[in-house]
C-alpha cells in the first residue's frame, strides 16, 4: 500500500513540523525558532499560546462545543455579536457567523442580493469589484477577486469579473499622476454603474487596504469617501472586506475608520479569533437587515458549524484581549516604528521599491530598479525566494501578488502579532535584513 500523505501547498515540498508557539515565536520540532512576522496568514493577531484564550476554550468546551444554529442560540454567540457591534461603534449591529473569510464574502454577497429582492428590486443582482483584490477562494468570492493567478484555472466557473482599477498609486494602472489624476480609478466605479445600470447592481465590494493581491496598498485620502458617495447616489450597498484589516490590524478597529466611511456590510475573519479557532462573520447595518426582518424573516445562507459556541467563545475572548491590552493603539505605534526601520533598511538595497501600509499591515514591494520601478521578470520568482531566505533566517513573511496582472510585481507583507514588543520589533528588523 502506498504511504498516505498530507497534501501541502507545494506538492512534495519540505515543510518543517511545528512543535509549539509562544508569543510572537513559533518553534519547529528541531528546536529552530521563527519570529512570526506574518502572523501566519495575517491571522495570529494576539500571538501564540495565550493562556486566557486557552482557558476560555476549555471552559466553553466543558459546557458545549456545538449546537446547530437553527435549533439553539448560545450565550457565547449572542455576546460575540454584541461585542462586535460595540467595537465597530457605528451601525454595524447584525452579525452572521461563518467559518472562513471566503464564507463571509459569500454571505455578504447573498445578503446584498436578498436585501434588494425583499425590497421589491429583484433585478439588482450584480456585484462590482476591483482588480488587485482578494475576497476568498470559493467560487462567488473568487468571482469578485481581481487576482489573476487564483482565477485563471477556474474561469468557466467564475460568474463575474472585476471592472474597477485599484488605487495602486506606486504604479498607476491608468498611468496618471497621483497629484492631478482626480482619482480617476474611483470614477471607474461610476463608469461601470452606467454600463451595467444601477437597477441591476446590488453592491460594490472592496478591501479598505489591499492585502494579499497587492501588499498593503493604502488608497489616497478621499478615495473611499468618493466610492461611498457613488454607491449612495446609485442605491448600491457598500461591502468593506475587512477580513484582513479588521480588529486592529491597521491601527484602527476597522480600517474604514481612517476615512470615516461606514460600510453597509463588513466582512471579518482572520484576527477575529487570532487563529485559535475557525470563525468569520458578515456584519450588517439595520438598514440592510430590515427588508428581511419585515419580509421572509430568514437569510438564505449559513453552514453547519456557523455560530458554534466554541468558536464564538474563543473569538469573544480574543476580542476582549485586544480591547483590554489596547492592541489597536499598539498596532498603530509599532507599525510606525517598523515602517521607519524598514525605510532605513530600504536605503541599503536597490531592489526595495516601496514600503507602505498602515499599522501592522506593512507591504514591501521589490523592483529591478528603484528609479524606473521596473519589475523583476516573472520567472525570477523573487517573492518566494525572499520568503525562503526569511524561513532560513528564522523569520516568517507573507507573500503578496503585486502588479495588475498578479505576476509582474513582487511583494511581501510584514504583519507580526499586534502584541509584538519594541524589543521584538528590533529583532524583526535584524532578521528581515536577510542578505
Ligand atoms: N478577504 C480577504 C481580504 C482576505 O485577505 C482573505 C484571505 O486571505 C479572504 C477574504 C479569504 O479568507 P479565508 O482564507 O479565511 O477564506
Amino acid at each position: 500500500m502506498e504511504q498516505s500523505s498530507l497534501i501541502k501547498p507545494v506538492l512534495g515540498g519540505a515543510y518543517p513540523t511545528i512543535s509549539h508557539g509562544q508569543g510572537v515565536f513559533l518553534y519547529d520540532k528541531n528546536g529552530k525558532d521563527y519570529l512570526d512576522a506574518s502572523s501566519g496568514a495575517v491571522t495570529a493577531n494576539i500571538g501564540h499560546g495565550v493562556q486566557e484564550i486557552i482557558e476560555a476554550m476549555v471552559k466553553q468546551a466543558k459546557q458545549v462545543s456545538f449546537v446547530y444554529r437553527s435549533q439553539f442560540t448560545s450565550d457565547a454567540a449572542e455576546k460575540l455579536a454584541g461585542k462586535i457591534a460595540e467595537l465597530t461603534k457605528g451601525g454595524l449591529t447584525y452579525s452572521f457567523f461563518v467559518n472562513s473569510g471566503s464564507e463571509a464574502t459569500e454571505t455578504a454577497l447573498k445578503i446584498a442580493i436578498q436585501h434588494w429582492q425583499e425590497k421589491g428590486k429583484p433585478k439588482k443582482q450584480k456585484i462590482i469589484s476591483r482588480w488587485m483584490s482578494y475576497h476568498g477562494i470559493t467560487m462567488g468570492a473568487l468571482s469578485m477577486s481581481g487576482h489573476p493567478i487564483r482565477r485563471e484555472r477556474f474561469t468557466p466557473l467564475l460568474e463575474s469579473y472585476p471592472s474597477v482599477s485599484p488605487p495602486y498609486c506606486y504604479r498607476c494602472p491608468l498611468q496618471l499622476d497621483q497629484h492631478t489624476c482626480g482619482m480617476a480609478c474611483a470614477s471607474e466605479l461610476e463608469a461601470s454603474i452606467r454600463r451595467i445600470g444601477s437597477e441591476n447592481i446590488a453592491a460594490f465590494i472592496a478591501e479598505p487596504v489591499i492585502g494579499a493581491a497587492g501588499g498593503a496598498i493604502v488608497p489616497p485620502d478621499g478615495y473611499f469617501q468618493k466610492l461611498k458617495k457613488i454607491c449612495e447616489e446609485n442605491d448600491i450597498l457598500f461591502i468593506a472586506d475587512e477580513v484582513m484589516t479588521g480588529f486592529g490590524r491597521t491601527g484602527k478597529m476597522l480600517a474604514s475608520e481612517y476615512w470615516d466611511v461606514e460600510p453597509d456590510i463588513v466582512t471579518l475573519g482572520k484576527g477575529m479569533s487570532g487563529g485559535y479557532t475557525p470563525i468569520a462573520a458578515a456584519v450588517m447595518t439595520k438598514n440592510v437587515m430590515e427588508p428581511m426582518m419585515k419580509g421572509s424573516k430568514s437569510i438564505i445562507g449559513g453552514h453547519t458549524l456557523s455560530a458554534n459556541p466554541l468558536s464564538c467563545a474563543v473569538s469573544l475572548a480574543v476580542l476582549e484581549y485586544v480591547e483590554r491590552n489596547e492592541l489597536v493603539e499598539k498596532s498603530a505605534d509599532r507599525g510606525n516604528y517598523l515602517i521607519r526601520g524598514l525605510k532605513k533598511l530600504a536605503g541599503k538595497y536597490s531592489f526595495i521599491g516601496d514600503i507602505r501600509g498602515k499599522g501592522l499591515l506593512i507591504g514591501v514591494e521589490f523592483v529591478l530598479d528603484k528609479a524606473t520601478k521596473d519589475p523583476f521578470p516573472k520567472d525570477a520568482d523573487v517573492t518566494n525566494q525572499i520568503i525562503e531566505l526569511g524561513m532560513r533566517n528564522g523569520i516568517l513573511l507573507y507573500p503578496a501578488a503585486a502588479g495588475l496582472d498578479g505576476v509582474t510585481g513582487a511583494a511581501i507583507i510584514i504583519s507580526p502579532p499586534l502584541t509584538i514588543s519594541e524589543e521584538d520589533c528590533a529583532e524583526l528588523l535584524m532578521r528581515v535584513d536577510i542578505t
